[in-house]
Formats: C-alpha cells, sequence, structure tokens
C-alpha cells in the first residue's frame, strides 16, 4: 500500500464514534458494542475498506471488524462509513501483532486477511499476517469452528502461508491458485481493492481458508 500521510486523518480517528484507536479495553465487549450477539467477522489489514464495508452491507445479520494500521489509509473507509451508516460495521486502528489484547479468547467467528503484505526478507517472515506466530494468536481469539480465509495474487507469500497453516497445526479446508476461475470457491466473492486491480493486471488470485479440528 503506497502511504501518503493525509494532514488530519488521526484527528478524525480519534475523534470518530466508527473508529476505535485505543482499543485494548475492549477486549471481550465486542458484542456490547454491536448491542447484539451476532457473530463477529474481523478483516486485518483492511486498506481502505472496499471488501469489509461490501461485507457489511450484504450481511447485517453478521457484525464486521476492520483493522488498519495506518489513519492516512482507514480515513477513506470511514469516510465512507459516513455516507453508509451501517451499524454493523467499526473499525479499529492497530498493529495486528496486538490483537491478543484487543479481542477475548473465542470473541471473533472469522478472519480474512486479503492481499497481506508480503514482507519479502526472510528475517521479516514472522511479521507476515499468515505466519505460524499469527496463526497462534488467532488460534486464542478465533472461535473454534472458526476459520481464516486468505487471499493474495503473491504466489510466493501464498506458498509460504500454505506451508504455515500445516506448521501451525492447522488444517488446509480449500485451497486455490486461480479463484477466479474456481466455480465452488469464487461463489459470492467480493473483491478487494488490490484484488480488482491485480485481476484486471492479469495475475491469478489465490486462496486459502484455514480451520482447527474441533
Ligand atoms: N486488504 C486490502 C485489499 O486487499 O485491498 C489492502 C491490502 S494492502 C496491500 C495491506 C494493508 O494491510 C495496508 O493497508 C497495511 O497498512 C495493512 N497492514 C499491514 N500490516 C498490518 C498490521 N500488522 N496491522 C494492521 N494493518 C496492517
Amino acid at each position: 500500500m503506497r502511504l501518503r500521510n493525509i494532514p488530519g486523518a488521526r484527528e478524525v480517528m480519534v475523534e470518530n464514534e466508527n473508529v476505535f484507536t485505543e482499543p485494548k479495553g475492549m477486549k471481550g465487549t465486542w458484542h456490547e458494542v454491536f448491542g447484539n450477539d451476532n457473530p463477529i467477522y474481523i478483516e486485518v489489514g483492511m486498506g481502505k475498506g472496499q471488501f469489509i464495508s461490501t461485507l457489511a452491507a450484504n450481511n447485517p445479520q453478521i457484525n464486521y471488524v476492520g483493522i488498519e494500521k495506518y489513519s492516512s489509509v482507514l480515513l477513506r473507509a470511514v469516510e465512507k462509513q459516513e455516507e453508509l451508516q451501517l451499524p454493523n460495521l467499526k473499525f479499529i486502528r492497530m498493529d495486528a501483532e496486538e490483537i491478543c489484547e484487543v479481542f477475548a479468547e473465542g470473541e471473533v467467528d472469522r478472519i480474512y486477511l486479503n492481499f497481506s503484505d508480503p514482507w519479502p526478507k526472510d528475517r521479516h517472515a514472522k511479521r507476515r499476517l499468515t505466519s505460524r506466530q499469527f496463526f497462534a494468536r488467532y488460534n486464542i481469539i478465533l472461535k473454534k469452528d472458526g476459520r481464516v480465509e486468505f487471499k493474495t495474487d503473491n504466489k510466493a507469500l501464498f506458498d509460504f502461508s500454505v506451508e504455515e497453516v500445516k506448521e501451525a497445526g492447522w488444517n488446509l479446508d480449500a485451497c486455490t491458485y486461480d479463484l477466479h476461475n474456481d466455480n465452488v470457491l469464487n461463489e459470492g466473492n467480493v473483491m478487494t481493492e488490490y484484488e480488482e486491480r491485480f485481476s484486471k493486471a492479469g495475475n491469478p488470485i489465490c486462496k486459502l481458508i484455514a480451520t482447527r479440528s474441533i
């Protein structure tokens, strides 16, 4: 994601009712935040929020939380939510490394990872959102029958992620190297900003679904 500092973005985040910028106190309270017991789906590294906003609009019976590290990127999602006013969509500005301080054990029903940063250097592998270190965090916050869904056009990152799913002791429930030509996995697919951009450029999109044995 190319980053441009947008003056005032941080201040907008702090004042906006749909964004949590000090989320550590929220652990275990997300159902209260939404005022219902509906499932909670999160997207980690959501960028400008096209994917999660579309899902929230299409599925009012599910609560969505979008997580993004940078205010300047998150700003676009927040502006869109100002227009849409979806009651089932909230945002957190945070580094996902702290995710276990923000969600309680089993509080999350599904985790989406879309076009996550590849961190190509080996010494940065643990920063990848599909590293075994991140799966260990997801293992805590995700309900036992929950799932992680990951999409990317980066084959090296995808191959790494497939291995990490296994290393982490999770099951690879589904896996494709060409999502848009997979009739089963592509059904109901909602495209992210990066997915639109890279598939237009001719790149096949990879997707995996990881779960644990219950
Ligand atoms: N998911 C969007 C999509 O598919 O269009 C955006 C993809 S963009 C390449 C990756 C996003 O993840 C960036 O906005 C980046 O700031 C965010 N990100 C990367 N690492 C993160 C982390 N540790 N915590 C929170 N956000 C992160």
